[in-house]
Order: C-alpha cells, then structure tokens, then sequence
C-alpha cells in the first residue's frame, strides 16, 4: 500500500503547489470559512495548511491518511451526484507519502483536539493535542523520499509563485471565504470573506486591467456562465491571465477557451488571449471531472451547448460594453 500510495503521489502530487491545492480544497470541502497557509521555501521545506472547519473525528484520522477512503462518497451512485472538490480519496494519503505529515484537528464539542504523524506514509498513535477549532495540517520535507521527483522543480521562487497562483485561484471561487498566504514568514496576500471579485482580481492582475473588464452572464437548460471579460481595445493578455472554473473547482479546458476566443471574433480586435475569469455553473451529471487525478481537466456531456452558451455570453457583454 505504501507504494501504491507513492505511484499515486505521483500523479495528483507534482509539486508543492499541488499539495497546496488538495489541502485547501480539504479545508473548503470542511467548510472552513478561513484558511491560512505558510510555506517555506517555496513549500518544498514546510507548507502549512490552518482551517475552521468542521474537523477530523478520532476514529476517522486513520481512515483520512489511508488511500481510497474517502468520507465523501458513500455509494455508487453518489458518485453521480458528488459535487465537493474532494471523492477520490487519495491526496491526503498520497502527500502522508511522501513527506512528514503533522495533522491536528478538533470537531465541534469535543473537549479536547488530536493529533497524527505520517512518516512516508507510516502512521504513528494518535495523541491528544491543543488546538481551539478547525484542521491545522503541516508537511514538512515534501519529496524528500522521491528524489526523482524534487529533480523536477523549479527555483523556490517559481514554486512559491504556484503556490500562490493555485490559492489565489481558489480564492476567487470562494468570496465568501478568507484566505491567507505567508512565504518565508513574508504576507503574501490577504483576503478578506466578503471581497468582490474584482476585489480580489486587483491583488493578482494589474488593477487597470481589472478596471476594463466586462461582465458577462447567460443561462440556458440548467447550465450558467458568468464572468469578467477584457475588452476588445485592451492590450493583448496573457495566458496565465485566463481563468475558468467549472462548478468552482480551477480548470484547464481547451473547449471553454476555443468558446472564449470565438465570443471575439468578429469584434474590434479578436484575440488569441483575452483576459477572462469565467464560471461555469452546470448540473453534475452534466460534468465528468474525473477525467484526471489532478482534476483540473473535465469532460462534458454537451460540449456544443456549451460551447455556444459561452461564445453568445462573451459576444453579448462585449456588443453590450461597445454599444
Ligand atoms: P477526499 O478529499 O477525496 O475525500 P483526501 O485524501 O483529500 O480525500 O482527504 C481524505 C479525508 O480526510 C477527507 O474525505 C476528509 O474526511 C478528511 N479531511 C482532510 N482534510 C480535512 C480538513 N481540512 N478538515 C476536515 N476533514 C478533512
Ligand atoms: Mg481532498
């Protein structure tokens, strides 16, 4: 099993960022409405993952660091209906893997807070541990047992820099949510719950870009897009400059961007890379999000009805905008 845990490891986990990404959808899947995250040394060294929610029950802890058991489907045919970011059941397990993996946590009630330690996947005795509420998950020295895979990252730098594009992605699905990120004992960002999205779209992109975004929003048969659009006139964007989440989980989906690019066809100035935050809101049957284990890409059921929803949404804001 522990090498099992450790192929797996290496598919969902291909860097500290992906690690981030797992732990901070835990916490929201957890219900946290505050999450804050401390790395070090771009996250390969420590990455620290503190939450509010709805915590880990004692008997379930070892469960939670054991491949393939996931609290978050419970039949066959939740399966078609899952619409949390977590359901596989193997990120906690696979990180536990390869790393030290320090978890406390409390639920609600209990009067006191556990605590469990992996070492490489090896679960050690849960100990009682002070915690006041939520999940608190430290990994430390990820990859230390993989050399191949520490081979591949990049500079600490570049590897904070996907930590802090993974959460700030997360962070903008999730206004309602506060999130914090610390580098090297050095604030990041901060979020406040509340914030608009353009809020916090200023933080990441250069404000006057943000300013000159549209608004676009169509609906049809149960499916919904909505979203900020760069206008025709703007300078050309860029590729990291476009984001698309699908039910409010980040994806890379070539479809949705063949859709975005064709809404501007035809307008002032099409454009190979407009600026856009798009949502897609679509019923789960509708989604098959299993695709790949990192998650990010999708495969749907209608690609047509999609691919028109999003090309007439984007098409009618920037008509609206220019009109
Ligand atoms: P999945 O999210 O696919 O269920 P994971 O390996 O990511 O699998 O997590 C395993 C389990 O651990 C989750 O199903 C959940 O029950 C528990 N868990 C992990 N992180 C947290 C957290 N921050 N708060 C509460 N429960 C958590
Ligand atoms: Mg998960």
């Amino acid at each position: 099993p522990e090498l099992q845990s450790q192929i797996a490891a290496g598919e969902v986990l291909e860097r500290p960022a992906s690690a981030v990404k797992e732990l901070v959808e835990n916490s929201l899947d957890a219900g946290a409405t505050s999450i804050d995250v401390e790395i070090d040394r771009g996250g390969q060294e420590r990455i620290l993952v503190q939450d509010n929610g709805q915590g880990i029950a004692e008997q379930d802890l070892p469960l939670a660091l054991t491949r393939h058991a996931t609290s978050k489907i419970v039949s066959l045919d939740d399966l078609q209906r899952i619409s949390s970011f977590g359901f596989r059941g193997e990120a906690l397990a696979s990180i536990a893997s390869v790393s030290r993996t320090l978890i406390t946590t409390i639920v609600p009630g209990a009067d006191q807070g556990i605590q469990a330690e992996a070492v490489h996947g090896k679960l050690a005795e849960i100990r009682p541990a002070a915690i006041a509420r939520g999940t608190r998950i430290e990994v430390r020295d990820l990859f230390a047992n993989v050399p191949v895979r520490l081979k591949f990252l990049k500079t600490t730098a570049t590897e904070a820099k996907r930590c802090q594009e993974a959460m700030a992605h997360m962070a903008l699905a999730h206004l309602d949510v506060s999130f914090s990120l610390t580098h090297n004992g050095r604030e990041i960002f901060r979020f406040l719950a509340g914030e608009s999205l353009e809020h916090r779209l200023q933080r990441i992109w250069p404000p006057h870009l943000v300013q000159d975004l549209v608004p676009i929003q169509r609906e049809r048969d149960g499916m919904r897009i909505t979203g900020l659009v760069g206008t025709p006139g703007q300078a050309q964007g860029r590729g990291d400059r476009i984001i698309m989440y699908v039910n409010d989980r980040p994806v890379k989906d070539k479809l949705l961007l063949r859709a975005l690019r064709q809404g501007y066809k035809g307008t002032l100035l099409s454009k190979e890379y407009p600026q856009a935050v798009l949502f897609l809101r679509l019923p789960t049957r509708e989604v098959d999000v299993n695709v790949h284990p990192a998650k990010t890409e999708v495969r749907f059921l209608d690609e047509r009805a999609i691919f028109s929803l999003i090309q007439g949404a984007v098409r009618n804001g920037l008509d609206a905008c220019l009109a």
